[in-house]
């Protein structure tokens, strides 16, 4: 299986490469010419593995320069410490009193060191690029660059730790992220990780990565340091193809508890931001998982349900911040991909739409390609109330508790359900610990949280639900601070090449 741009004809790469590259030179995003197929027979024959060799397989379709071993070894390091039997189990939660065939199975992507569901594809990228370094002759020492807002920042920092022939250095807004957010990747372990504080906001702390990224300078220097920049952002093929596996997964685990027969249709549904991980659904979709539907769900960051009501993409519009921060986003970027191959692999007309985004900040798909997603898709948003009166309610109907994005896109499978009176039963990506966001929970649980510091909050949640705490969150309190550094925006380069000359 060869990898080819979204917006040019290129000449076809190894997945190796792709994953090494991370973006194609004529900034489209790496795609694989084809989209392989699986038979039904092999999907049932998932019942009987683990959830580590249900993603070996999975990872032995798209990545075929990699050998069978290898795969499985990726797939071992990556999820021997997601902290729960079966590693991203499936709690069959929520069955409509009025349509007892209507089962909605939440599937925990969260099980993970950060508990959020990047973890599943961020502790398998480092050892994807490790091995893609050994195989393309690399012999220069990767320098991951991240900046982050949070979250990101510490799923990529607990993949890369210790990962030979890798450095990791994550950049934050000093005093712009929440208070656990913070103590999660000043504690950091590990020998090639680095941490800094910049003095500003979150674009700062963007754009100062970006202008790394883009200066020749540097480039030179770090060259001669034997280092190279790379990125683990959600754009990365090495960073969408371990999220495939999961539904698959998913699915079989319907059928073990026997909420479905194997050749039945499911819905999924899944809270979308940048669109990697609804996108991993459609790869699994085309590839042969008995799916109807994939229903997109936002926040009021509305932009997605615009473009699938409307087939007009509009990025031109207020910015909201919201209880769900891993969704407000306005530019999807992975949305590329889905137009590509929806289009029928048509790179002329993908790259005109991102140009007259670039330009005018907003494009319109033609007519057929527009009827084609609406075949698939279903997109709904969510307000913030609404979000939070679902994570009252399931939490008084079950006993179970969600975070706010899990609870959008249940609210909006529930909106979907209503409109279309279409029950198949959903398998619904739960991407988050209701921990990583206890503030919004608490206050849709109706508790007081001003003036309550995050680690007190997280008490309190327990206290108050008697659901676990992640022990990665627990054990903050007393995790020791490694990392103390604190820079200017301008002093981030500077930075940088210390750290990789180290
Ligand atoms: C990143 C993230 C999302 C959005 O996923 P995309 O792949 O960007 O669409 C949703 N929920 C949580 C908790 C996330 O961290």
């Amino acid at each position: 299986m060869k990898y080819i741009s979204t917006r040019s004809k290129i000449k076809p790469i190894e997945s190796a490469e792709a994953i090494l590259q991370g973006l194609a030179a004529d900034g489209g995003l790496f795609v694989p010419e084809k989209i392989p197929k699986v038979k039904l027979e092999e999907i049932g024959e998932l019942q009987d593995k683990t959830y580590e060799q249900r993603a070996a397989w999975l990872l032995g379709k798209f990545l075929t320069d990699y050998t069978e071993d290898e795969l499985g070894e990726c797939s071992e390091l990556a999820y021997n410490w997601f902290d729960v039997h079966g590693r991203v189990p499936v709690s069959v939660l929520i069955q409509d009193p009025k349509n007892p065939v209507a089962p909605v199975g939440n599937m925990e992507l969260w099980h993970g060191p950060t508990s959020a569901f990047k973890d599943v594809a961020l502790q398998m990228l480092p050892h994807l690029m490790r091995m893609a370094l050994k195989k393309t002759g690399e012999t220069k020492t990767i320098l991951i660059l991240v900046a982050t807002s949070g979250d990101t920042g510490k799923a990529a920092l607990a993949g890369f730790a210790d990962v030979p022939q890798t450095k990791i250095m994550v950049f934050y807004p000093d005093g712009g992220v929440s208070k656990i957010q913070r103590l999660q990747m000043v504690t950091q372990r590990g020998d090639n990780v680095n941490v800094t504080a910049v003095r500003g906001n979150f674009d700062d702390a963007q754009s100062g990565v970006k202008k790394i990224f883009g200066d020749k300078e540097i480039a030179d220097k770090l060259d001669k340091l034997g280092v190279k920049l790379s990125s683990a952002n959600s754009i990365n093929w090495g960073r969408l193809v371990p999220q495939i596996a999961y539904y698959f997964s998913g699915y079989v685990e319907l059928i073990r508890t026997k909420q479905i027969a194997l050749g039945d249709k499911i819905n999924i549904s899944v809270p979308t931001g940048n669109f990697g991980n609804i996108l991993a659904a459609y790869y699994a979709l085309r590839m042969g998982l008995p799916v109807k539907k994939l229903i997109c769900a936002s926040n009021v960051n509305n932009v997605l349900t615009e473009f699938f009501a409307t087939g007009t993409y509009n990025r031109k519009r207020e910015f909201f911040k919201t209880i769900t921060p891993s969704m407000d986003i306005l530019i999807s970027s992975n949305l590329e991909r889905l137009l590509f191959h929806e289009s029928g692999n048509d790179f002329k007309q993908v790259a005109r739409y991102m140009n007259e985004l670039n330009i005018k900040g907003k494009y319109t798909v033609d007519k057929s390609l527009k009827a084609r997603l609406d075949k698939i898709f279903h997109a709904e948003y969510v307000t913030e109330d609404e979000t939070k009166n679902f994570i009252k309610r399931i939490f008084g109907s079950f006993k179970y508790l969600v975070d706010t994005h899990t609870a959008v896109s249940i609210a909006a499978l529930s909106k979907y359900r209503g409109r279309t009176k279409d029950f198949t039963p959903v398998l619904n990506a739960a991407t988050a610990s209701p921990y990583k966001f206890t503030g919004a929970v608490l206050e849709a649980l109706e508790q007081k949280v001003e003036g309550v510091d995050d680690l007190a909050q997280l008490k309190q949640l327990n206290y108050l639900t008697n659901v676990k705490v992640p022990r990665n969150l627990s054990e903050l309190a007393d995790a020791k601070i490694l990392h103390e550094d604190v820079c200017d925006k301008d002093e981030m380069a500077d930075r940088v090449l210390k750290f990789a000359a180290r």
